[in-house]
């Protein structure tokens, strides 16, 4: 059995809005009523930032860490 679908290939990822290849860039990301700046995909025109399901809960996870050191 190989599922593909759920392999994380390097595939691009595509602006649905733009139709535009997404590009690593500093987003700022609102967590716990703060804005935290975080590498991610995001659209060059209109700045659509993808937020991975992994990156949504492991990420958000190592923020709260960060604060919790503070
Ligand atoms: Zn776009």
């Amino acid at each position: 059995m190989s599922r593909e679908s759920a392999a994380s290939a390097e595939k691009p990822l595509i602006c649905l809005q733009c139709d535009l290849p997404l590009e690593m860039g500093k987003v700022n990301v609102a967590y716990l009523g703060s804005m935290f700046p975080v590498d991610l995909l995001r659209c060059p025109k209109c700045g659509q930032a993808f937020i991975p399901e992994e990156l949504a809960l492991g990420k958000m996870a190592e923020v709260e860490k960060i604060l919790e050191d503070k």
